[in-house]
């Protein structure tokens, strides 16, 4: 089984005083990857298998940076496999690098969980706060209660 950490730098955003960048560095095996997490992409990718931007710039635009990774779920794990070009659409000759990762469901279920514990705090310190993944990402607050039923549903299927 492969190893997944985080750690999250949080700085005041470029853009408006209301809201907070988060990068969100992951680590495979104590591996840095290139990029930064999208948290959106994570937790659609907790809830569905598939190809996922789940790796963008840190300014928030996939494109300018960032790769595809291709989720999928099994009994052993959460599985990500190789890394594909930010074109504007996903195509399997535009791979990067050929790799396969196989996450314990319980370590995906604690990055979430951290993740969703962030964006709680800052929430509950300034309701009026906005915060993204990244320099100019979408807005992430309006979507807790949804990454928190996403996790729940992890949590049942853990028991
Ligand atoms: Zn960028």
């Amino acid at each position: 089984m492969d190893q997944i950490q985080i750690d999250i730098d949080q700085d005041d955003s470029a853009i408006s005083n209301q809201a907070i960048s988060l990068f969100v560095t992951v680590y495979i095996n104590n591996k840095k990857q290139t990029d930064i997490l999208d948290i959106d992409e994570f937790f659609q990718s907790i809830q569905d298998p598939g190809i996922y931007p789940l790796f963008t710039c840190d300014c928030g635009f996939f494109g300018c940076g960032g790769y595809y990774v291709h989720v999928t779920h099994d009994e052993q794990g959460y599985r990500l496999q190789n890394s594909y070009k930010p074109y504007d659409v996903w195509n399997k000759k535009n791979r990067i690098h050929t790799f396969q990762y196989l996450l314990d469901w319980h370590e995906i279920y604690l990055v979430g969980k951290k993740l969703i514990d962030l964006l709680n705090q800052l929430h509950k310190h300034d309701q009026s706060l906005d915060a993204s993944s990244g320099m100019y990402g979408m807005n992430l607050i309006s979507k807790i209660s949804y990454y928190k039923h996403i996790l729940g549903k992890l949590n049942d299927k853990l028991k």
